[in-house]
């Protein structure tokens, strides 16, 4: 066909939007788009031609060029993938996934009004912390609760209500960070609270705090849970329940950020030093805090347990208002906590606990059908099953290894770098890694219903 004909015969905004197919866009889509999509395709369809081309010009080539232009433009950004690194609270992945009951509550509540704020009992204005401090006092054994956005905002709000203007006693060897910029320095700056250090990186001793403390100058001793590094071989450091005597005699409250905040006795699966937040509260610590998405596998959230005098100071500071919680996350927490109030239910039904503890077996069983599907699916690709170690993540159980199963892929003449970022980029978004020039899948934290997606995007990815 000649130039001149095909320019003739592409059609022009109006005609597309006109056309049987284009009546449903402007209902599914922002006008926006479906009219930037239609143009962008005419243009693409009129250089081509004027480039020597002959592309489809049919309206309905057209239009399934439009379709998939729409589809690129409205594409949510933030959206599911599939976790195959096995680091189970991956923070860069969205942290604790949520268990299906949890949702629903989500969904009921934030679908129209709820009693956030209003007693209906009496008639009158309520506390939105309300919902929550009943179970988290039963679970915690804590005489009060509040909760915040994430664990870094209640640090931040304790110390800045607690320690403004006076000392907080550290140990050197807990002044951690996190990542993502939170340094327990910084924050302790952005309080107004003045840094205390006390011993050494690898030992501290009652006596370095004894020294420390003064009545007048010292607001809080503050004590955080190495989440995220161990420090071994040459150590001390101070029980708790030494801190806390300390503290009485003195007086002066002890707080303890405890980071995660697990509230399963993980000991029985050979996990020992993640400190209980019940045992916390119950050594007499006055202040804990932690998040509400790590162990506990809930919303992200900061969660703040202990004497009542001080979290009523600390409800009522100016920073609360700041970092108080949506309806979404309180919905979202209530009904997390009240899967916890049965342990042994909450194994099954919180993902992250679940994750955590799933046997090798079961594990096994996954990484073994997962290579099968691959191998039926990829013919001559190298698949094995093979014996490795995931991480909890999340600033959680650092240093213990979780024996897991993982499927390795090798596929002749496809790098693994490029298998690797086709399927991070590809429509499914799946997140593996690479060890020794092999795409490396941890069966751990892959769903059994992501299994065939996660084959299907392989075989596109290595096609
Ligand atoms: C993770 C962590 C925090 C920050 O909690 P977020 O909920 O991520 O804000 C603070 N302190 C400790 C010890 C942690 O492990």
């Amino acid at each position: 066909m000649k130039q001149q004909e095909l320019l003739r015969r592409l059609p022009s905004v109006d005609e597309v939007l006109k056309s049987p197919r284009g009546a449903g866009w402007l209902d599914a889509h922002p006008k926006r788009y479906v009219l930037q999509a239609v143009r962008e395709v005419i243009a693409f369809k009129r250089m081509e031609i004027l480039a020597g081309g002959t592309p489809d010009v049919s309206p309905d080539a057209v239009a399934t060029d439009v379709e998939l232009r729409i589809e690129r433009l409205t594409a949510k950004r933030l959206r599911p993938v599939i976790n195959a690194t096995g680091v189970v609270i991956h923070t860069n992945l969205g942290r604790a996934p949520l268990p299906p009951d949890v949702l629903r509550n989500v969904v009921e509540v934030a679908r129209g009004y709820s009693n956030l704020e209003y007693d209906l009992d009496s008639g009158t204005r309520g506390e939105r912390y309300d919902h929550v401090r009943w179970i988290l006092r039963e679970i915690t054994g804590a005489e009060d609760a509040l909760v915040v956005n994430n664990n870094a905002a209640a640090v931040l709000l304790c110390l800045s209500t607690l320690a403004r203007g006076r000392e907080v006693v550290v140990s050197r060897g807990e002044l951690i960070e996190i990542g993502g910029a939170f340094r327990i320095p910084d924050v302790m700056l952005q309080s107004g609270a003045v840094l205390r250090e006390v011993g050494t990186t690898n030992k501290t001793n009652l006596g370095d705090y004894e020294g420390a403390v003064d009545r007048e100058r010292t607001a809080l001793l503050l004590k955080i849970h190495q989440s995220n590094y161990r420090v071994i071989g040459f150590t001390e450091d101070v029980p708790i329940g030494e801190l806390v005597g300390l503290g009485r005699r003195e007086g002066v409250p002890v707080m303890f950020d405890l980071g995660s905040g697990c509230l399963t006795d993980l000991r029985p699966y050979g996990i020992h030093d993640e400190p209980l937040v019940h045992d916390v509260v119950g050594a007499g610590v006055d202040i804990v805090t932690f998040s509400g998405d790590k162990l506990l596998g809930g919303p992200q959230a900061g969660i703040i347990v202990g004497r009542k005098d001080l979290t009523d100071r600390i409800a009522a500071h100016p920073l609360a208002r700041a970092v108080r919680v949506d309806k979404l996350t309180l919905a979202a927490l209530e009904s997390t906590l009240l899967c916890h109030a049965d342990p042994e239910k909450a194994k099954e039904k919180i993902p992250v606990l679940r994750t955590l503890l799933q046997g090798e077996e079961a594990i096994r069983r996954r990484a073994k059908r997962i290579m099968l599907l691959l191998k039926r699916s990829l013919g001559d690709a190298e698949v094995s099953v093979e014996q490795d170690e995931s991480q909890a993540g999340g600033g959680a159980l650092p240093g213990v290894s979780l024996p897991t199963y993982v499927v390795t892929l090798k596929v002749r003449g496809v790098s693994a770098r490029h298998i690797e970022q086709s399927l991070r980029r590809g429509p499914v978004g799946v997140i593996a890694r690479i060890k020794s020039g092999r795409v490396v899948f941890d069966a751990r934290t892959i769903r059994d219903s992501e299994v065939k997606p996660l084959v299907q995007a392989v075989r596109e990815a290595a096609g």
